[in-house]
């Protein structure tokens, strides 16, 4: 069953927006940090949305657009790797779009194109 991946920030968190939802079976890779999972959860949970998330192993204050798509890539390419036939992975931001396909080019990358989220890293609280 082909499946699809999700970012968090700028494609299913889009601040006062509702952003896009993941399907049943499909999973979230975001670049938040292993430090933020209990506010992410909180969020998503808020959303219906109950999918696997795969947090970013760096600390927050740690983290760059770079590390956080050599992060997504990672994920991505050991669940394929581990025989999950993953089609596209949704993302809001080219640097890290540009990382994934470059080092997992069997993802269809998806571009989700605005400004209505921060692409920094940013702390949320609820
Ligand atoms: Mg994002």
């Amino acid at each position: 069953m082909k499946i699809n991946s999700f970012d968090i920030d700028g494609v299913i968190y889009m601040g006062k927006y509702d952003g896009l939802y993941p399907n049943k079976n499909d999973i979230i890779i975001t670049g938040r940090s292993f430090e933020e999972e209990e506010e992410t959860i909180r969020m998503l949970k808020r959303k219906g949305i109950n999918n696997k998330v795969y947090f970013n192993p760096l600390p927050f204050d740690k983290k760059t657009r770079k590390s956080s798509g050599e992060h997504k890539a990672k994920v991505l390419s050991s669940l394929i790797e581990d025989g999950m036939d993953i089609g596209i992975h949704f993302e809001d931001d080219y640097i890290q779009g540009c990382v994934i396909e470059k080092s997992v080019p069997q993802i269809n990358v998806v571009l989700v194109n605005h400004n209505l989220v921060e692409k920094e890293n940013v702390r949320h609280n609820g």
